[in-house]
């Protein structure tokens, strides 16, 4: 195996590797090992079919993605629209609902496309808010207004990239100048600047950048007395143009 040649070998130590029969139920080998020094991933699986896919994480595809939209698209009350166009011609897809005085409650999901468990984040989020069952949701959707990008790198994950854009671009070094290049720019990162632009249009009273970190145990929520210092993030994290997240 050349696990050790990938983009990312960092997130090898613990992980383990994805199994399906029908690509819709997926379980894990749970004794993946990774040898640094050979740069070997392994596991041992015996398969109770003759067809059987392995995978990093649980992917989340381009057609499950389309099958998103057109439910979002067909609820009331909600409005599906591009931001734009990646590199590669596809659609920046962003999905609004709920109070369009209410707070600007940005959710973006999946900058880095190996992460496809972002967009599996953003499928809960987005049929929790579509059902309107329950208090928590009606009161979220009379004072806010939802603004959510269920996949920020719809390129990078049709190519099959971990980390980057179309164009090679790690879209979470593209908020902002780096002093190394400019950025976001319509040649190297028209996804955020997109993204960038509607935000200046509507506003940002909130946001949040969902990824999927295989290395880092589950967090615990915050502490209420850190909510400052996480409000202090967020404003730096789209401090526009100007923060490296
Ligand atoms: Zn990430």
């Amino acid at each position: 195996m050349n696990a050790g040649q990938c983009a990312y070998p960092g997130a090898w130590p613990g992980t383990t590797v994805c199994y399906s029969y029908d690509r819709q139920e997926w379980k894990r080998c749970l004794d993946t090992a990774w040898d640094e020094a050979t740069g070997a991933l392994t596991w041992t699986h015996a398969a109770e079919s003759n067809v059987v896919y392995y995978a990093y994480f649980a992917p989340y595809s381009h057609e499950r993605h389309l099958d998103l939209l057109a439910r979002c698209a067909a609820a009331p009350g909600v409005e599906v629209r591009s931001l734009g166009k990646t590199l590669d011609g596809r659609s920046l897809d962003l999905v609004e609902l709920g109070n369009p005085e209410g707070s600007s409650v940005w959710v973006i999901h999946r900058q880095h496309p190996g992460e496809s468990q972002a967009e599996w984040f953003a499928e809960g989020l987005l049929e929790r808010l579509l059902a309107r069952s329950d208090g928590l949701t009606l009161d979220l959707l009379k004072t806010c207004r939802f603004r959510i990008v269920p996949s920020m790198n719809p390129d990078g994950a049709f190519r099959g990239h971990l980390r980057v854009n179309a164009g090679g671009a790690n879209l979470n070094r593209e908020w902002g100048p780096t002093g190394d290049y400019a950025a976001p720019t319509l040649e190297r990162s028209p996804e955020v600047l997109h993204t960038l632009g509607e935000m200046d249009r509507v506003g940002v009273d909130f946001f949040i950048d969902v990824h999927g970190d295989e290395a880092r145990p589950p967090l615990p929520p915050p502490p209420p007395s850190s909510s400052s210092s996480s409000s202090r993030r967020v404003q730096r994290r789209i401090a526009p143009r100007r923060a490296r997240a």
